[in-house]
């Protein structure tokens, strides 16, 4: 005797007695068939078998992240100004990406929820948290697993480096090297307001050490100092190391080879070029204003 199977819902020997209307499915994680019944599919469950499954599978989709020249960046990004903590009680892990409200404001809003978007089909957008900060959070078990395969982990500010495997390529290496820079570094013009200067201090010494090798073999000239000691507005004593470029030609080569994605320092490039000088303590509303951007910058 056979039973003909009209619908996928019955299989010989496998009797439905939850006559909920239930499917079949196929798990993600095992590839193995499971009855699912049908209140889980209306909860939108039935992606896995079990709960193993579901926990197995986070580790699955790490592998299959790509370096991309867009994730180059968004690790750039991670490296400059992320935070991947772990909240006690839910024991899962979020990354923060944190800025200025009123300098990275595009950034924030525009340009990164877009990056994140490319990369992880994540639609975030930025808020305000209690210490003034613009913050774009999200939790993704997989991304954060992909990031610990490459170095980035908990912790990361004082030991954090560029990854091996963006190192090797040019191409990623340079779109990191932005991203680290969008978020992370200054343009500011020493003398008379005009000679431009591209420079950052990092906790990390080795991220210093790597930025530097990698911009040295792009041809760059810099100056570096490391483990130097500063003192904050409250008096602590806290190690830093730094980096500089300086001059027109840096400068022009940085536009041309490496580029950034933030309008904080893209304006401030702008404004220099038209003005030949760019005076301190500028916001972006003005700059924006002095560029007759406005306009462009909404609509975009
Ligand atoms: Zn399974």
């Amino acid at each position: 005797m056979t039973i003909k199977l009209n619908s996928g819902c019955f299989k010989k020997g496998h009797i439905p007695w939850n006559k909920g209307n239930g499917v079949y499915k196929v798990c993600l994680s095992c590839n193995k068939r499971f009855y699912l019944m049908r209140y889980r599919l209306l909860e939108g469950g039935g992606k896995f078998c079990s709960l193993k499954c579901r926990r197995a599978y986070t580790k699955i989709k790490a592998k299959t992240f790509k370096i991309t020249p867009d994730m180059a960046e968004l690790i750039g990004v991670i490296i400059g100004d992320g935070c991947i903590s772990k909240y006690s009680h839910t024991n899962g892990y979020r990354i923060f990406i944190s800025g200025n409200p009123i300098e990275d404001k595009h950034y924030m809003e525009e340009y990164l929820p877009r990056l994140l978007k490319k990369c992880l089909g994540n639609e975030k957008k930025p808020f305000i948290v209690s210490n003034g900060a613009y913050v774009l959070q999200f939790a993704n078990e997989s991304f954060r697993l992909f990031l610990k395969d490459l170095g980035i982990g908990e912790k990361k500010a004082r030991t954090i480096g560029i990854p091996k495997k963006i190192g090797r390529n040019p191409i990623l290496l340079r779109r990191c090297i932005r991203g680290i820079a969008d978020t992370d570094f200054t343009f500011i013009f020493t003398k008379k307001h005009n000679y431009p200067r591209i420079t950052a201090q990092f906790a990390s010494d080795r991220l210093v050490r790597d930025i530097e090798t990698s911009l040295r073999n792009f041809g760059f000239t810099l100056n570096t100092s490391y483990n130097s000691e500063i003192k904050d507005k409250r008096g602590y004593n806290w190690i830093t190391n730094r980096i500089h470029l300086d001059g027109p030609h840096n400068l022009r080569k940085w536009m041309e080879e490496i580029g950034f994605s933030n309008l904080r320092i893209i304006s401030r490039y702008e404004v220099w070029k038209k003005n030949g000088q760019l005076m301190p303590r500028t916001t972006l509303p003005e700059r924006l204003k002095e560029l007759g951007w406005q306009g462009v910058v909404q609509n975009e």
